[in-house]
């Protein structure tokens, strides 16, 4: 058929049926609302902000308000919305929700080319190009059937431990070695604590606030998934026989074990990021940035994200999916959203963006297109679809995930420069579509 079926009218569903319908191809977009909410879902309309009222900072020193500025370039109805219903919130923009779902209701109600069937899908279509954009909170027996698609790489919980700039960190307090020397010697940072500063980090995480965790959510913590807090709790010792184990990493400066270390491992080739391992935690945020420092290397650290555990449904990107967020050996169903395993609203919205555009171009008999990776839509695709698989986690965009820039910059000037290298790049791209 030359129809184009997109299930989910979330974010990401509602900018994918756009973008395609916009580029002639008719769409049917299933929304399961009002038949079925899910545990987050109250408004009838699609589009719907499930909590936080921002779409974050303006900004394009944040990564995030350069893709905002990217999409708005680029035509997106998301970003239209969000313009036309915002409401003051300083350096951010934020919106009314109620307001912004109308609004992108009432575009895709309206467009000649798009049918919205309200009722929840079980199934995948057996033909025809597919945009699956169900969402962190895709409803149960969808989530079957796209694990028959998926097999084991269809996850129901994130689990996501804190990531630092690599440049941010006081490399003289840190010391690179893996566990017994396997793998190469420099896999793994370690920052070493000592006993004092073992004692005083614990008793920081006991005493922290952490996020109650939502009705829905109150998953079984399975072993190895453990936020760290909860491993504190049950015994002064519990971490350093865990996450913070210091058996078999020697500091090559003295030749010994520490008390305690924090392991930070490469979260993308490019090595400008690095996550703490096994720190998936549900400390607020403010506690984040205010205990995390204590670790001796990050006193300094810029957190490119925090650290979170959410139910949220998601597949193995990498595994998975090209980087045109076509499934690997079915080049007719695309992924969008968050389920791709982008974090955030306007990730998302950027994801159905680029799964929109291609989807039309595949039912037109075109090539598919890749942003470029200076762009920071490029460089989201890019690493959702080119990072490690073992460890694959759901990233925020950052400028941590941007190739290099040339030569030598003031870490002052990095993202201006940044940030005018992608717009220059997207209006290429854009110019060539
Ligand atoms: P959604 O916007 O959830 O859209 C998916 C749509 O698919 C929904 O309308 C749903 O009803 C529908 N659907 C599901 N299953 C079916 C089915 N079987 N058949 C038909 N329709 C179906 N991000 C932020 O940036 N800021 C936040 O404050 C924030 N808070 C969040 C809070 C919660 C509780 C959750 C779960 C996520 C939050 N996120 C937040 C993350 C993410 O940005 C949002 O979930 C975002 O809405 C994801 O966009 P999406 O299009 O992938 O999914």
């Amino acid at each position: 058929t030359d129809a184009i079926t997109v299930i989910g009218g979330g974010l990401a569903g509602c900018e994918a049926a756009w973008q395609a319908a916009r580029r002639g191809v008719s769409v049917t977009l299933h929304e399961m609302k009002p038949a079925k909410f899910s545990p987050a879902h109250s408004l009838p309309g699609l589009a719907e902000l499930v909590c936080s009222n921002s779409l974050r900072g303006e900004s394009l020193e944040n990564a995030v308000g350069l893709l905002k500025q990217e999409l708005r370039r680029a035509g997106s109805l998301f970003m239209a919305a969000a313009d036309a219903t915002r409401v003051p919130a300083g350096g951010a923009l934020a919106v009314d929700r109620e307001l912004f779902s109308a609004a992108i209701t009432e575009k895709i109600d309206s467009h000649p080319l798009i049918t919205v069937v309200r009722g929840e899908v079980a199934a995948l279509p057996l033909d025809g190009t597919v945009v699956v954009a169900s969402g962190p909170l895709t409803s149960d027996p969808l989530a079957v059937a796209l694990q028959r698609l998926t097999g084991e790489y269809l996850y129901f919980y994130d689990a996501i431990a804190p990531i630092v700039t690599a440049d941010s960190l006081e490399m003289d307090k840190i010391f690179a070695a893996s566990r017994y020397g396997k793998g190469d010697g420099d896999d793994y940072l370690n920052c070493p604590l000592d006993q004092e500063q073992y004692d005083r980090f614990v008793a920081e995480l006991l005493a922290a606030d952490k996020v109650p965790a939502r009705e829905f959510e109150k998953v079984v913590h399975f072993e190895g998934c453990m936020p760290i807090e909860e491993l504190a709790s049950r015994g002064h010792d519990t971490l350093r026989f865990g996450p913070m184990k210091p058996v078999g990493l020697v500091d090559p400066r003295t030749g010994r074990e520490h008390h305690a270390v924090v392991q930070l491992r490469a979260e993308n080739r490019e090595r400008t990021l690095f996550n703490l391992v096994g720190f998936q935690t549900k400390l607020t945020w403010p506690e984040q940035r205010r205990i995390f420092p204590l670790i001796p290397g990050l006193g300094r650290a810029e957190f490119a994200r925090l650290g979170s555990m959410h139910r949220n449904t998601f597949i193995n990107a990498p595994r998975l999916l090209e980087p045109t967020f076509l499934l690997k050996g079915e080049p007719r169903i695309f992924f969008a959203g968050q389920i791709t395993g982008v974090e955030g609203y306007v990730e998302s919205a950027a994801s159905g963006f680029l799964a929109g555009i291609n989807a039309a171009r595949l039912v037109r008999g075109e090539a598919l297109t890749l942003p470029p990776p200076e762009t920071a839509l490029g460089a989201l695709v890019h690493h959702i679809t080119n990072t490690d698989a073992r460890h694959f986690q759901p990233m925020n965009v950052n400028y941590g995930l941007f190739p290099d820039l040339p030569g030598r910059v003031k870490k002052k000037e990095r993202r201006a420069r940044l940030a005018e290298r992608a717009m220059m790049a997207l209006d290429d791209w854009l110019g060539n579509l």
